[in-house]
């Protein structure tokens, strides 16, 4: 094969590193259920890793959330087949809170160095591309909420503090864990919004501040080994999953975004919503959010999560600041300017790849500016408290809630399932239907249970 294009001078990345003491690189990347997997390499082979990548198993794409490998999936029905694994130079640092290591974001890349239509770093890739050819491109920001537990028994959930919900007071007994977070953030280079205790016994949340898609999806990736690191250090577990437990907190990885043309910020509006275009973007998620949500809340944790009344955004529709939609329209203000307005996606979590879930948003919202959609007015009450006649009325519908609906709302999309092409798209689904043939051997409480690690 012919060298990768290395874009940045590696020989001399490389001596810096070796000369800050870093001894290995972390190549990382996120499966088909929002999993990080990874290869480790001396410093020293950086640059010729960077030309040529490592060797890894095509079956990445077919690793179901239990590291189960599934063979049900056309293409990857054998053990045979190999791609490479190259790191993204632009993404390498040094973990402050593993000194001795280096991090990079990871891409797949066939063994002949081309694209391979299961990596999902490139539809993201894509769809940013596609977006800038017609003039758009977008920011995003995720809040990730998690649970801080004692590093015991894997089994046993001990919660590291117990509240009360957003006191500082909570978060006294993980003082240290906290100090290492801000600090090893910064250091990564992660620039965090604000950092909490959430809602329940254990509960935290980190909102990293709005980037371009790519770097907020490995952003997400390189936050997740920052705060496990910290963790670690203080005696510490962490649960990203979306539901650690039925008697959990839910953990929501909501994603913020805005969309942007020739500097203008499209759903910059009124407090009552946004401006035209804007509104069709909101429309486009709309339009397609049962689909979307089986690319960003597609596992069975997450439909655990998704229950009315607990602000995860469990019935199709939108609202302005309302808490408990799934697409919640958040206003620009005279104190914030209106270039602050942006859309939250309540319905995605930690087990999303958050390539994929990025894509399918922005392509989602992008087509609906293409198609000059309008929105309809927003709802500010909770659809959940009413009574399912007034819900059909209205026309609000509850999003897909079992394996079987997500891929029937999947498939039968017009739009998304493009977005990832047909062999990715195959395979996450095969992934689905192992997660969901291993569920049904399972009672809820140890399906959660064998998830809770596991992001
Ligand atoms: N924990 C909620 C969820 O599952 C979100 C709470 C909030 O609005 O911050 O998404
Ligand atoms: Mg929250």
């Amino acid at each position: 094969m012919t060298a990768l294009d290395v874009p940045i001078d590696v020989h001399e990345l490389t001596a810096d590193l070796s000369a800050a003491g870093v001894a290995g690189v972390t190549i990382s990347w996120a499966d088909n259920n929002g999993i990080p997997r990874s290869r480790m390499v001396p410093v020293g082979a950086l640059p010729r890793v960077a030309e040529v990548g490592v060797g890894v198993t095509t079956l990445f794409a077919v690793f179901d959330s239990s590291d189960a490998i599934t063979f049900a999936h056309e293409g990857m029905s054998t053990p045979s087949g190999d791609v490479r694994l190259v790191p993204v130079l632009e993404g390498v640092v040094q973990l402050a809170g593993q000194p001795a290591l280096a991090w990079a974001p990871g891409r797949l890349v066939t063994a002949g160095g081309d694209v391979w239509p299961y990596d999902q770093r490139t539809v993201l890739e894509r769809q940013v591309d596609a977006m800038a050819g017609a003039g758009l491109s977008a920011l995003v920001g995720y809040e990730m909420e998690f649970g801080v537990y004692a590093d015991g028994s894997p089994d046993e959930l001990v919660p590291a503090h117990q509240g009360p919900a957003y006191s500082p007071h909570a978060l006294v007994p993980i003082d240290e864990f906290v100090a290492d977070v801000l600090r090893d953030f910064a250091a990564n280079g992660l620039e965090i919004g604000q950092l909490h205790a959430e809602y329940g016994p254990a509960q935290m949340e980190l909102s990293l501040a709005a980037t371009d898609p790519l770097t907020m999806a490995d952003s997400q990736l390189l936050a997740r080994q920052t705060l496990r690191a910290a963790a670690h250090r203080n005696g510490l577990r962490l649960s990203f999953a979306p539901l650690p437990a039925l008697a959990a907190a839910g953990n929501g990885w909501h994603v913020h975004s805005s969309i942007w043309r020739d500097g203008r910020n499209l759903l910059a509006g009124g407090p009552e919503g946004p401006g035209t275009e804007g509104a069709a973007y909101i429309a486009g998620l709309l339009r397609d959010l049962p689909a979307v949500a089986a690319i960003t809340a597609p596992t069975i944790g997450s439909m655990a999560r998704l229950r009315p009344g607990f602000f995860a955004g469990a019935f199709a529709f939108w609202g302005v600041e309302n808490r408990e939609a799934p697409l919640r329209f958040v206003p620009g203000s005279p104190l914030l300017g209106s270039d602050h307005a942006n859309i939250e996606l309540k319905t995605s979590d930690a087990s999303a790849n958050p390539y994929l879930a990025l894509a399918v948003m922005l392509a989602a919202g992008a087509a609906g500016v293409a198609d000059g959609l309008r929105l309809d007015p927003p709802v500010q009450s909770d659809p959940g408290s009413w009574d399912p006649d007034e819900r059909a009325a209205r026309g609000i519908a509850p999003l897909p809630a079992t394996q079987a609906e997500q891929e029937a709302a999947l498939t039968g999309n017009p739009r998304i399932p493009a977005v990832l092409g047909d062999e990715l798209l195959g395979a996450f689904l095969a992934v689905r239907r192992s997660d969901a043939a291993a569920g049904e051997r399972h009672g809820a409480d140890d399906v959660l249970a064998g998830l809770r690690w596991r992001y």
